[in-house]
């Protein structure tokens, strides 16, 4: 069930930048919700729940992030039902959304910020030379760079971990003087530092729901 009090106390509080609903933990009627309250950007994580709520809001006016790993095998099926991937982190992919989409996607390109083997994304080494490949696929259309922190309550290890994303989207926007304006990056536990590090797009998830009674 969503925590409407919480919901709005953090749209008030994140004037300016987007909250995207991370809706994993919440099923169609819940996200229903959450648009009544003014909130219609909607990540997934996974493609069969996402291709399931979608049919089932297909009334609403929703913008659909996908945010969670994306399998190449599963892009034919999706590509084309969302507005925006979150997590771009390999050329392959790059191929296959070519392949498939029919008009050019707004897409993050996902860095692994906390250098966890356990988590997906580039190298922030990688990200230059990924970025300049990028630049060859018309249906690819680079908006930002997406990263998440380490799960602590050591902020400075946060803080850092954004300002290296941060960091990394203004080498870009020199070197192949672009004028890419995006970051997601901040979850429930470390959304404040985030947007104090440039944060534009906040994947909020848990925050937004009550807890099991
Ligand atoms: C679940 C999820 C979130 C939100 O996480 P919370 O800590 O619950 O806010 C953000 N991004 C991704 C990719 C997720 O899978």
């Amino acid at each position: 069930m969503i925590n409407v009090e919480k919901t709005q106390e953090l749209l008030e509080i994140t004037k300016g930048k987007t909250i995207v609903a991370a809706t994993k933990y919440g099923n169609h009627t819940d996200i229903s919700r959450l648009v009544d309250i003014g909130i219609d950007n909607i990540g997934e994580n996974r493609v069969k729940a996402f291709l399931d709520k979608k049919e089932a809001l297909k009334d609403r006016k929703i913008i659909w992030h996908f945010i969670g790993h994306l399998q190449s095998k599963k892009v034919k099926q999706m590509i084309n039902e969302i507005d925006c991937l979150h997590s771009l982190d390999r050329l392959s992919l790059l191929e296959e959304i070519q392949k498939h989409r029919t008009k050019p996607l707004k897409c993050f390109i996902e860095v692994n910020i906390s250098g966890e083997k356990s988590k997906y994304g580039l190298s922030p080494d990688q990200v230059m030379s990924f970025f300049e490949k990028t630049q060859s696929y018309d249906k690819i259309d680079v908006v930002g760079l997406m990263g998440m922190a380490t799960y602590t309550d050591n902020e400075a290890l946060i803080k850092s971990q954004f300002d290296l994303l941060a960091n990394l989207k203004a080498d870009i926007n020199k070197k192949y003087k672009q004028n890419i304006e995006c970051l997601s990056m901040g979850m429930t536990n470390d959304y404040q530092i985030a947007i104090n590090s440039g944060s534009t797009h906040l994947r909020l998830g848990s925050i937004l729901f009550k807890k099991e009674e």
